[in-house]
């Protein structure tokens, strides 16, 4: 650059006029020596000035200087300011994000990749009772002692379909919090807590009114149905009385108050399962046995119209609960063949799988259509409304399946082509399964 060639030519200046002036008293060595020397020194002088300004650059000041030093100052000047002003903006941006989460009311808590605090929200002091000076660079799993919330963090978190866990909150028993835990950059992790008390509250409460309001109309409708029954025996016997041209209608009624005793019956177990209560689920159950005894019921439902098959692996029993697990069964069963056409066929699978151990049961029946599909455990969704009404359906039984199995850790899959038939799996896990 021309600073530097300025500066060689300044020096070999320096150095030709020193040794003309010390030539004129009798030494030019000693002459051109004095003019290097004193070019040190005022190089020596602005680099020290400009050390010293680095130090503290608010503090001190930055001569201006000659040559090569102006334009080294000038250059470390904008250099400073540059910098001053992205540090002003960066510290705004970060101010900002600050505000921004700290407004944020779910609680939100940066891990590193060995799950210790880095960082964390004022949601997050008051959901997780985290304190910031004693807490930063704990372990998560040391503050948040809950065996799910172990088992969770455990898992795989990258999952971006995982919904997450709920848990009591650890400085009040009587909140729920739901947390998830999302992985991103290298190895860290996001951990998001909200206070879903309310929620679960009002989940409850919609929970015990439909178990309230099924238990109070049972009895009524036992009642009607009594006397419903007694008065088609009357009607049957005398055709000539005033009952007789009843005898038609009361049937019609006592066809709809069994089938209202039937929903009834399924939304209550339905209310059972949901609220957690009815038994275990550590009974060592033998599914050879139970699936068999539920294929001889289905052979009486079926009534020799459908060809009935199974494949049962022997020895391979499931840790659960057999009630909950019989339902499962009859329900599955009793679907394949109210929707399966005279003459189809039937057939129920029982074995080994590399997850575990899977139930099959598959059918040739009416099918059902990918629309329907994902809709199929909810409850009174009907694919096929008038079969199912016609065949005594409720529509809460594939509800009823899929908490069963949930409580089983077992999840249900259906494969299904319209008019072709349909294949419902009951995937189980390999700790629930005992050979
Ligand atoms: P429902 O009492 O009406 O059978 P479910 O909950 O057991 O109620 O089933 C929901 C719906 O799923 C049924 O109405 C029916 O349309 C469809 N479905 C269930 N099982 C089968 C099957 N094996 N084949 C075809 N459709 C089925």
């Amino acid at each position: 650059p021309s600073v530097v060639r300025f500066e060689l030519y300044r020096l070999f200046l320096g150095v030709f006029v020193g040794a003309l002036l010390g030539g004129m008293f009798g030494n030019a060595l000693f002459g051109s020596l004095l003019a290097v020397l004193s070019l040190f020194l005022y190089h020596l002088y602005y680099a020290a000035a400009l050390l010293k300004w680095m130090e503290a650059p608010k503090k001190n000041e930055l001569p201006d200087g000659y040559g090569i030093w102006r334009t080294i100052n000038h250059a470390s000047w904008e250099r400073w300011k540059q910098t001053r002003r992205r540090k002003k903006q960066l510290r705004g941006i970060v101010a900002e994000f600050r505000a921004s989460t700290a407004a944020l009311p779910d609680a939100a808590v940066v891990l590193d990749a060995q799950l210790r605090i880095s960082w964390f929200n004022q949601a997050a002091r008051e959901l997780l009772a985290l304190k910031s000076k004693r807490d930063s660079g704990l372990r998560i799993a040391h503050l948040l002692r809950h065996p799910e919330f172990n088992a969770y963090l455990h898992r795989a978190q990258d999952d971006k379909f995982d919904p997450g866990i709920e848990m009591p909150a650890p400085n009040n028993a009587e909140h729920v919090l739901w947390i998830r835990v999302i992985g991103y950059g290298r190895g860290q992790k996001l951990l998001l807590a909200r206070d879903v008390t309310q929620l679960k509250l009002l989940e409850q409460s919609r929970r015990d009114f439909v178990a309230n309001a099924s238990h109070e109309l049972r009895t009524p409708l036992t009642v009607i149905r009594g006397y419903l029954d007694m008065m088609s025996d009357d009607a049957e016997q005398s055709s000539e009385s005033s009952l007789g041209g009843w005898q038609q209608p009361l049937g019609e009624m006592r066809r709809q108050a069994g089938r209202m005793q039937k929903i009834i019956v399924d939304l209550l177990k339905l209310a059972n399962l949901e609220a957690r209560n009815g038994g275990g689920h550590d009974e060592l159950v033998d599914m050879a046995a139970l699936i068999g005894a539920c294929m001889d019921e289905a052979q009486i439902l079926s009534n020799e119209q459908h060809d009935l098959q199974s494949e049962i692996a022997a020895d391979l029993n499931v840790l659960g609960n057999q009630s909950e697990l019989h339902g499962v069964i009859a329900n599955l069963l009793s679907n394949a063949l109210r929707y399966t056409p005279v003459g189809g066929s039937v057939t129920v699978r029982w074995k080994a799988s590399s997850g575990g151990a899977v139930l099959q049961v598959c059918d040739t029946g009416i099918g059902i259509s990918a629309t329907d599909l994902p809709r199929l455990t909810e409850r009174f969704y009907r694919a096929d409304a008038a079969r199912s009404r016609e065949t005594g359906g409720t529509g809460l039984g594939l509800a009823i399946v899929k908490h069963a199995l949930e409580r089983h850790d077992a999840v249900l899959r259906v494969h299904s082509k319209l008019g072709k038939g349909s294949q419902f799996s009951c995937e189980f896990p390999a700790y629930r399964v005992k050979a």
